[in-house]
């Protein structure tokens, strides 16, 4: 039987949710998701309205980040009068809570869904033509619907090294569920992206032995070079083995029922094998969009043509989210989602504005970012910038005794006094620094310039997620520096230092 909807989306992840209770609820479009059952898990899917962030991403990860946490807060809890105790983690429990909740969720997003006259239907969607969807149900029915434009939400799945033996190395779907290696276990991360050095700092709080296995010579590549080091040195300070410059090569199940995890180490020239409990690759994610007929029935794949959100070759089909690999956050998605339905529906043209993203890392401790690095505001701003950064001991380690400093750097265009990126993590503190205050004028003798802030904010440090998404809104206001330095800091607190850098 044939339907006929304004809006048929296929997969209920944050940008298939979010656009489609918007088309719905908002501007009163007739839509339907189509997603696979909660429970479901294939090699290239795992169904539960939600997607990747509510299922097996951010939520479950933060979640695992904050179990992963208190090891090092019993550690500090000492410096304030408190007994020294160190509890063993029930990892089964943690890992069946985490579980409860994750499923809590994935009500409250079906029932987002329902209360916005969004009609839901299980199953695999496929394309047929740019008019018609084909709903594949687990009890192997089948349904066409008949659709004015059809949104590709299908998201991003793991992927492994082609090298011998992968099979038998995780992704983070399992990693996130994974209740049968008790901690003490050796467990190697191949990566160094947000899901490696998340996962690194997950695993070694929970009191694995942790390697981190990086092809390059630091973690993050992408991110602000000083904020790497930073991150580097924290891992390294909280006993996690890292191997740079080392490329895996082959894994083979050992007598033990473990895993050989076999290497080549590019700095030494050898090769070598670490034995393991188990091995996760954090290599990278690609577009969920095979064998939904993109390619096949419509001649095109889901990644738009220009910037922003529109659709490709065929007018009638759209897609946003991580299926298009263009910003692989949830947020983003969100963003392209409410755009996208309010160009189409609202009679109001959206474009996604992909500048000042914030981000953060959940390592620990966290870094958090926004706007430019600093080799791109100097080449895209001629160089005409100042840096300014901060290093300094939060309150909490001088009882807690940690030695760990948190790094900010801010840079500012020199012409507008407008801040360009602002940057922040924890620093281990490897020698004895006094606190650090640096203005540096890159390039140029602008000595007597204007300075024009374009502000960039970078830090690693507690709390460097949480600091940095007031600074995006000031970014996106276009602040200057003199705005910064005008307003009143909150005392005592590690945000107060980006009032007063100079
Ligand atoms: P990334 O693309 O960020 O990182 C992939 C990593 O794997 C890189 O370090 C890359 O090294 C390395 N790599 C790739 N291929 C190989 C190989 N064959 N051998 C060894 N190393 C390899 O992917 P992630 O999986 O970490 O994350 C995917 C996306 O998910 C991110 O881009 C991010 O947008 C999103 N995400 C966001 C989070 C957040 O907001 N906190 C959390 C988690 C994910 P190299 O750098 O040398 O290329």
């Amino acid at each position: 039987m044939s339907e006929e909807y304004d809006l048929v989306t296929i997969g209920a992840g944050s940008g298939g949710v979010r656009a489609s209770r918007l088309a719905a609820g908002l501007y009163g479009a007739k839509v339907a998701v189509i997603e696979l059952p909660f429970g479901f898990v294939s090699s290239d899917s795992v169904g539960g309205a939600g997607g990747t962030c509510v299922i097996r991403g951010c939520v479950p990860k933060k979640l695992m980040v904050y179990a992963s946490e208190f090891a090092e807060q019993f550690h500090d809890a000492q410096g304030f009068g408190w007994a020294q105790v160190s509890p063993p983690v029930d990892v089964k429990k943690l890992i069946a809570s985490k579980a409860k909740e994750v499923e809590r969720l994935n009500g409250v997003y079906g029932q987002i869904l329902s209360k916005a006259g969004v009609e839901v239907i299980e199953g695999r969607g496929v394309v047929l033509d740019p008019h018609t969807v084909e709903v594949r149900a687990a009890d192997g029915s089948v349904r066409q619907l008949k659709t004015k434009r059809i949104l590709v939400a299908t998201g991003g799945r793991a992927v492994k090294p082609p090298i011998p033996g992968a099979e038998l190395g995780i992704t983070s779907d399992e990693a996130l569920v994974l209740d049968n290696v008790p901690p003490g276990g050796t467990m190697i991360i191949v990566g160094a992206g947000y899901i490696a050095v998340e996962f690194a700092g997950i695993f070694n709080g929970l009191g694995y032995d942790t390697h981190l296995v990086v092809r390059g010579d630091l973690p993050l590549r992408g991110f602000d070079e000083e904020c790497r080091q930073v991150v580097r040195d924290n891992m390294e300070k909280r006993g996690i083995h890292l191997h740079f410059h080392t490329n895996p090569t082959k894994l083979e199940r050992n007598a033990d029922g473990g895993i050989d995890f076999h290497f080549y180490d590019n700095g030494t020239q050898s090769g070598g094998i670490i034995k393991c409990a188990q091995a996760m690759f954090a290599t990278g994610r690609a577009p969920n969009t095979r064998g939904i007929g993109l390619e096949a029935r419509c001649g095109c794949g889901p990644g738009p043509e220009e910037p922003g959100h529109s659709g490709g070759r065929v007018p009638s089909i759209w897609a946003i989210g991580d299926c298009t690999n263009r910003m692989n956050l949830t947020p983003v998605a969100l963003m392209e989602g409410k755009a996208l339905v309010a160009t189409l529906f609202g009679g109001k043209p959206s474009v996604p504005d992909y500048e000042n993203v914030p981000t953060a890392v959940f390592c620990q401790p966290p870094l958090g970012t926004v706007g430019l690095t600093e080799p791109q505001a100097i080449e895209r701003l001629a160089g005409q910038v100042d840096v300014y950064i901060s290093k300094f001991k939060p309150m909490k380690n001088t009882l807690s005794g940690r030695d760990e400093r948190t790094f900010m750097k801010m840079i500012v265009h020199v012409q507008t006094n407008r801040v360009v990126g602002c940057h922040m993590v924890s620093a281990v503190e490897r020698k004895q620094r006094r606190r650090l205050a640096v203005r540096m004028n890159v390039l140029v003798a602008a000595a007597a310039a204007v300075v024009v802030v374009v502000v960039v904010a970078v830090a690693v440090g507690p709390d460097a997620a949480e600091i940095m998404q007031g600074l995006g809104i000031a970014l996106k206001c276009h602040a200057t520096k003199a705005q910064f330095d005008s307003c009143v800091g909150i005392h005592p607190s590690a945000a107060e230092e980006w009032v007063t850098m100079s």
